[in-house]
Order: C-alpha cells, then structure tokens, then sequence
C-alpha cells in the first residue's frame, strides 16, 4: 500500500496536500483481511487559491452500507462533522470531496465511480474538473 502526502495536477499549477490526521484515516481503513469492507467519508479542507488543503476526512458509521467491493455512504455521521468543521473554521474548511477504498492494490475506478466524479464535477460552483 502506497500513501503520498501530496499530488498535483500534470502541469503543477494546483497542489492537494493531505495533512497527516487524512492520511490516518486511509490507513486505519485499508483492506487487509479478505474480510474487510471497502470504507470511504468526506474530504474537508480549505481551498487556497489553485490549491487544495485537505486536513480532515470522516469515516465511516454505522449507518453506511459497506461488503467488501461496494461502499455507500449514507448522510448521518458524516454531514454532521462536515458541519461542525465548517463553522468551527468560520467557513474555510468545507466539503471538497469524497474518498473511499478499494481491496485491490492497484485500484481501478468503477463505472460508478466514474459517473459519481461526473456528477459532483458538474454539480460544482466554482466548475473545478474532476481527473478522468
Ligand atoms: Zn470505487
């Protein structure tokens, strides 16, 4: 399992920056065991110019519907801490995302997950795209 605590766009213009508490939430999550369900929660962080600070991530409830090679988050749980970050911060750390895992090493984004990319993609204010 690899884990960068960064990544940028191809021509380096906007930087994403993982702060150590995200990246601790993916580790906590990875698929061990055959056993293990795929987990996933929000990406909050602040926007700052081109780039993007991410500095927390929820995880998943008890309500979320997880097997091994699916997982749907459900809004309770995590919409309630998105909040809470948000005014906390005074409105810089918001929702910029979503992330959830796959038992595969080297994972392949799902059909759905590219339509799910597609849609938030389009449902966005500020129109920022999505990787394909
Ligand atoms: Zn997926």
């Amino acid at each position: 399992m690899r884990f960068v605590s960064g990544l940028s766009t191809p021509d380096k213009r906007s930087l994403v920056n993982f702060d150590d508490k995200v990246l601790e939430v993916f580790r906590k999550h990875i698929q061990r065991l055959g056993s293990d369900a795929e987990a996933g929660g929000l990406l909050l962080g602040e926007v700052r110019g081109m780039h993007l600070n991410l500095v927390g991530a929820t995880f998943p409830t008890v309500d979320d519907l997880r097997s091994r090679c699916s997982f749907e988050r459900l809004p309770q749980g995590h919409a309630e801490i998105s909040q809470k970050m948000w005014s906390d911060s005074r409105g810089t750390v918001r929702y910029l995302g979503e992330w959830h895992t796959h038992p595969e090493d080297l994972p392949t984004p799902s059909g759905i997950d590219r339509s799910e990319w597609k849609r938030l993609a389009s449902g966005r204010k500020d129109k920022r795209p999505f990787p394909s």
